[in-house]
């Protein structure tokens, strides 16, 4: 049974239909990484994941879980899912010890010695111990980010969503973060990964999947999508970007 099941996705802004009818299942353990041009519905479709937005029409399954149905306990359903995004959205007027702490705290799953100790682990994790006390104003973007990634470990969930997360970062520090990235995939956490690295997604993706105008036109293996591309789209988006 998968762990993500989504079926029949539809999702509308106004009258605009961004994602037109998704189906996908992602395995425990599964690293998914999805391209596509800009507009073509991936971070809606992300966000979907962890019902940050209301779904039109569908089922989103995780966990057996379904996110949609009222009689879900939501938050609940959301601890196990991590996300994090392109800009950080780190608290700016907590230190880098208390971004990590305060979600597992706010919601009770930990107390303040739990959470403190948990923090300082997944920050050796990310090679961020010496920055335990520092503000974000204080970090570079490739820190920050990896203070992202441990600040959704934190809650311990059994899923993570990226979307884009090396898209703001300056050249030399994106492969810090990808390294990051890599050892969660290593240890077997369940990944969908929205990414421009189209490397990372050969290197790291158990399937690639291609989005274009609200569908999810193609899919397979890396070896299959970047090296045997069947869709005309596919193969006109690979040709721009690689
Ligand atoms: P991608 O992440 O692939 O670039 P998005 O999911 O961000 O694509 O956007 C898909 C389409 O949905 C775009 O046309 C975008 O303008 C539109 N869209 C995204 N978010 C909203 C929103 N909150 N309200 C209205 N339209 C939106
Ligand atoms: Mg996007």
């Amino acid at each position: 049974m998968g762990k993500i099941r989504v079926k029949g996705l539809k999702k509308n802004y106004g009258t605009q239909q961004v994602l037109k009818g998704i189906d996908l299942e992602v395995q425990e353990g599964e690293v998914v990484c999805m391209i596509g041009p800009s507009g073509s519905g991936k971070s809606t479709f992300l966000r979907c994941i962890n019902r940050l937005e209301e779904i039109t029409a569908g089922q989103v399954i995780v966990d057996d879980r379904d996110l949609n149905d009222p009689k879900t306990d939501i938050n609940k359903a959301r601890e196990n899912i991590g996300m994090v995004f392109q800009h950080f959205n780190l608290f700016p007027h907590f230190n880098v010890l208390k971004n990590i702490m305060f979600a597992p705290m706010e919601l009770g799953k930990m107390k303040e010695g739990e959470a403190r100790s948990t923090a300082l682990r997944l920050l050796d994790r990310v090679g961020l111990s010496d920055k335990a006390e520092a503000f974000p104003s204080q970090l570079s973007g490739g820190q920050k980010q990896r203070v992202a990634i441990a600040r959704a470990l934190a809650m311990n969930p059994d899923v993570m969503l990226f979307d884009e997360p090396t898209s703001a970062l300056d050249p030399e520090m994106v492969g810090e973060v990808l390294g990051v990235m890599k050892d969660l995939a290593r240890e077997g956490m369940t990944m969908v990964i929205v990414t421009h690295e189209m490397g990372f997604a050969r290197e790291v993706a158990d399937r690639v999947i291609f989005m274009d105008g609200g569908y999810i036109v193609e899919e397979g293996t890396p070896e299959e999508v970047f090296g045997n591309p069947k869709n005309e789209r596919t193969i006109n988006f690979l040709e721009k970007v690689l």
